[in-house]
Order: C-alpha cells, then sequence, then structure tokens
C-alpha cells in the first residue's frame, strides 16, 4: 500500500488504524465520518489518494484494527472481535465489501471508474445473495439489560466474534440498501474518491469535509482555466489574472 501522499485526511486516518496498538487512539479520531453506518465504513475500507486506489483491510492486523475501531457500534462488546481475528476473516470481510460495494454502485449509479474496478466481474444478484446469507448466518439478539433497561444487541452464543460481527454488518446494510425510505447512499463524486457516505443533510454533497474543499479547488481550477482559455489569454483581458 503506498504511502507516497501527503496531507490526505484519509490515508492519515487509515495509516492510523493500520499501526495502532492494542490501547492507542480513541475510536473517533481514527477514520474520517466515522459517523457512517458500519456497511458503508466497510465499504470505505478501499479509499483513494494520488497514488491509486488503496485497500485498508488485507491482513489479520488490519482487520483487527478496523474491528478495533468500529466494533462497538456492531453489538455489545464488538471491539472485542478485534482480538480473535483469523487469516479466513480478512477473506470473509473482504468478500462482504466487494457485495456491499457492488450493490452500492448499482444503486447509486455509480461510473467512478477508479471505484468499480475494486467490483469488477461481480453482479448485484451474486451480491444480494452474499449479503443475505451472511446476515442470516450469525444474526444478534435484541436483548434488554435490567434494571437500567438498555436496550443492546447481543451476538449468538457459540459463534467466534468475528463472524458475529460480519453478520450484523450484513444486517444493518440490509436495513440500509433494501428499504424503500432507506437513507440516501451516495456515491463521493469529488476528483478521485471512491467513497460512499449517507447524505444525512440535504446540502450535504462530499463524502468528507476534505473532499468538500478539493471539489470546490477543481472546479475553481477549472473556472478560472477556462477564463484563461486562447482567446482570452490572446487579449490579456480582465479574466486573467
Ligand atoms: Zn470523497
Amino acid at each position: 500500500m503506498s504511502r507516497s501522499t501527503t496531507g490526505c485526511q484519509r490515508l492519515e486516518a487509515f495509516i492510523t488504524v493500520r499501526n495502532m496498538t492494542s490501547h492507542a487512539a480513541a475510536p473517533a479520531v481514527l477514520l474520517p465520518r466515522l459517523d457512517e453506518p458500519t456497511p458503508v465504513l466497510l465499504m470505505n475500507t478501499i479509499w483513494a489518494d494520488r497514488s491509486g486506489v488503496h485497500d485498508a483491510l488485507t491482513t489479520p492486523s488490519e482487520l483487527s484494527a478496523w474491528l478495533k475501531a468500529v466494533g462497538h457500534r456492531l453489538f455489545s462488546g464488538g471491539d472485542r472481535a478485534a482480538a480473535t481475528i483469523r487469516a479466513i476473516d480478512v477473506d470473509e470481510f473482504r468478500r462482504l465489501r466487494t457485495a456491499l460495494r457492488r450493490l452500492a454502485a448499482e444503486l447509486t449509479h455509480d461510473t467512478r471508474p477508479r471505484a468499480l474496478t475494486s467490483i469488477e466481474g461481480q453482479d448485484p444478484e451474486w451480491a444480494a445473495s452474499l449479503l443475505n446469507t451472511v446476515s442470516a448466518a450469525a444474526p444478534s439478539a435484541p436483548t434488554m439489560q435490567w434494571p437500567e433497561r438498555v436496550a443492546q444487541l447481543s451476538p449468538p452464543a457459540g459463534v467466534r466474534p468475528p463472524v458475529a460481527a460480519l453478520a450484523a454488518i450484513a444486517g444493518t446494510a440490509v436495513g440500509l440498501l433494501a428499504a424503500p425510505d432507506s437513507p440516501q447512499l451516495r456515491a463521493c463524486q469529488a476528483p478521485g474518491c471512491v467513497l460512499y457516505f449517507v447524505k444525512d443533510h440535504p446540502r450535504r454533497e462530499w463524502c468528507s469535509a476534505a473532499c468538500g474543499n478539493r471539489a470546490r479547488a477543481a472546479r475553481h481550477y477549472r473556472r478560472h482555466r477556462g477564463a484563461r482559455g486562447p482567446a482570452s489569454r490572446a487579449s490579456h483581458g480582465p479574466h486573467h489574472s
């Protein structure tokens, strides 16, 4: 995985995830927009910078770091799934990620070439089938703590935590992707971005503030360059600055 770029918020975040150890940084600083639903966070472990598209989930230690950051959102004690990762778990998480990105591409009419490289050769039917299989494999149950009356999800007994975590992500994804009134999933159209996000505000157009800044800068550059086209450049008119 390349580290050739500088100043990229996502790159720094994922390096932080990759390098973190058991009691390192607090989850809130690990990923930009950690408030996305967990299926979107999984989709977004494919990310990009100027040097290309990158994968933040290639080894058990990377998956472990990622689950340490987001696992608590899946079910009670979900972050402890990070402690028991095997190599096969990496394969399974990546497979579900491919399915989620395939369905997301379909739903958002995604035409971003770099975003589509990660799902080449997969069709939505395969993706939906995989999603359903994973979700049904280890469904977490809603439980209530008494006397606090706090509701929480509990993984099924006897299931390895990483398997339960994957199933929980798939279950959340069904709610995210299936319902007619489901949240508005979007593909970020900032230059070069391959991430998805849920449009949780009418004016939100980008996956992150960083992408919004880059998109505005690119738009400004295009306008500026357009104003400095051959004709205006020859005239040295007022558009030339
Ligand atoms: Zn973006």
